[in-house]
């Protein structure tokens, strides 16, 4: 799980609070480990299956913005050249420079706007020990 992902946001079932997920705890959900809620210190854990399906995919949105930031780059740069020997005018090559650049921010907008989303954490039963030395670890590794 990538640190890139913002703006997720937890809601506890239990004292039924919102909040902004933390790295760790974003780490957490994505290897299926309850951890504790910052204002009670319950144990919760996403209790469905479509958000947490919807969660991971957030992952792939994460690489989106670094690869779309390379093909735009790319795409300017071939108008430039293409204007440079001459294959398109200069107004075509700001047409296409725009084109690239509107493209991006499109594509950014909708990236974030899918990322928007609360997860529905549900109370889980006392953590075992072994769970909160995963906990600990995934703590530990986003250090
Ligand atoms: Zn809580």
């Amino acid at each position: 799980m990538t640190a890139a992902i913002v703006g997720v946001r937890g809601h506890c079932a239990h004292c039924d609070i919102s909040f902004e997920l933390k790295p760790w705890q974003l780490n957490a959900i994505a290897i299926n480990e309850p951890f504790d809620c910052p204002y009670c210190h319950k144990g919760v854990q996403p209790s469905c299956p479509k958000q947490l399906k919807q969660f991971k995919s957030l992952d792939n949105l994460a690489l989106l913005r670094p690869s779309m930031m390379v093909l735009t780059g790319m795409a300017l740069l071939v108008a430039l050249v293409a204007e440079w020997i001459g294959l398109i005018s200069v107004i075509g090559q700001l047409n296409v420079s725009m084109m690239a650049v509107l493209i991006y921010f499109m594509t950014l907008r909708y990236a974030r706007h899918r990322q928007r989303m609360t997860l529905m954490l549900q109370w889980v039963k006392p953590l075992p020990v072994e769970q909160l030395a995963g906990i600990a670890g995934a703590r530990l590794s986003q250090r």
